[in-house]
């Protein structure tokens, strides 16, 4: 027997993308991409460059356009890097380039007496965290009627490492008495960080916590420094209706039942993850992933793009996206494939 539906309805990717994290009924899978957007072509096209890009609100906010006018991303997101946090409290940064993100080579935290002097989180001034929730206003006030605003920030333990340096990991494992009030702190400050992007106007919270991985804690100390504070976030976000997105990098496969007891919404995995098994293995998120960002999505054809893309939404990933940031050098081409891949597929 064949089930009468009445006219399809048919939704704005804003609500599109709020239905399939929030496990609605959609009608297909959204065009987005919650790792970094930008590329040299879509600089080009726009006529905005990195760095100067990572800096001032108009061009942070024109630069995430060009992945939407350009690449065709029915989303927009802000901002391209991760450093923006760390040198909030201070650490210091290595430029980045027209084709590479600043990187965090300076750290501010070793000790609790260095924590107690980083004590105040307070926005509203200049840092680059302001400007990014300036950014955000200008990109909602554009587009936060019809596409998602999507707000990213790095994990508090991501955050923890910028800001404590090479000692973080030994500082944990050894119950160095800085590891888990630097942590609880980082917590307090993505909070806040991430209500300011709302209230600016993002509706999607992304959490890159590129360390934070199963595959370098194992599960015990991924259990104990990073669902509490991720779940910290979620709850927070909750409060708002804001759904959130986990990103974290590597072979996660082992620990997706982790990730997912924290109640995000979604995934995001690495290339290297097995899809079958951490669709398997979420019982709340749903997967998002996983092409590959160097070998498929940047040196692949679109035909490749299509495949990999294929491989990944039959194994059971709800959102088709790259495993990792886009590579700057990505042709956009390549990028239109990947979005093509997801307006073509209906559930
Ligand atoms: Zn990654």
């Amino acid at each position: 027997m064949t089930k009468y539906t009445p006219k399809e309805r048919v939704y704005t990717p804003k609500e599109r993308l709020y239905r399939v994290l929030k496990k609605q009924e959609f009608d297909r899978m959204p065009a987005v991409c919650f790792t970094q957007t930008a590329t040299v072509e879509q600089m080009e096209a726009v006529d905005i460059f990195w760095p100067e890009a990572n800096e001032e609100p108009e061009l942070i906010a024109g630069l995430a356009e060009a992945a939407h006018t350009v690449a065709g991303y029915e989303a927009v997101r802000v901002p391209f890097d991760i450093t923006a946090e760390a040198e909030y409290f201070g650490c210091e940064i290595k430029p980045g380039t027209k084709v590479q993100q600043p990187s965090v080579i300076g750290h501010t935290i070793a000790n609790l007496d260095d924590l107690e002097k980083h004590k105040e989180i307070k926005f509203g001034g200049d840092t680059r965290c302001d400007r990014i929730i300036e950014s955000i206003k200008i990109l909602a006030e554009k587009y936060g009627d019809e596409l998602p605003i999507i707000g990213s920030m790095i994990g508090p333990f991501s955050l923890a490492q910028h800001l404590n340096g090479d000692n973080w990991f030994m500082g944990i494992m050894m119950d160095d008495p800085v590891a888990e009030p630097l942590i609880n702190h980082t917590t307090d400050f993505c909070i806040k960080y991430a209500e300011e992007m709302v209230k600016a106007g993002a509706d999607t919270i992304v959490i890159i916590d590129p360390t934070a991985s199963y595959e370098l804690l194992g599960a015990d100390f991924y259990n104990k420094f990073a669902v509490p504070y991720h779940k910290r976030i979620v709850e927070a976000m909750n409060k708002h209706d804001v759904p959130v997105v986990l990103h974290i990098c590597g072979d996660t496969t082992k620990g997706i039942g982790l990730m997912d007891s924290a109640g995000v919404h979604g995934i995001s995995v690495d290339q290297k993850v097995n899809i079958k098994e951490a669709v398997a293995n979420a019982e709340n998120a749903v997967i998002i992933g996983n092409v590959d960002p160097v070998q498929v999505l940047w040196k692949g054809t679109p035909e490749q793009i299509k495949e990999a893309s294929q491989k990944a939404f039959d194994e059971g990933a709800k959102i088709i996206a790259p495993g990792c940031g886009i590579v700057s050098a990505t042709p956009t081409e390549n990028l239109k494939a990947i979005v093509q891949f997801a307006k073509d597929h209906k559930y």
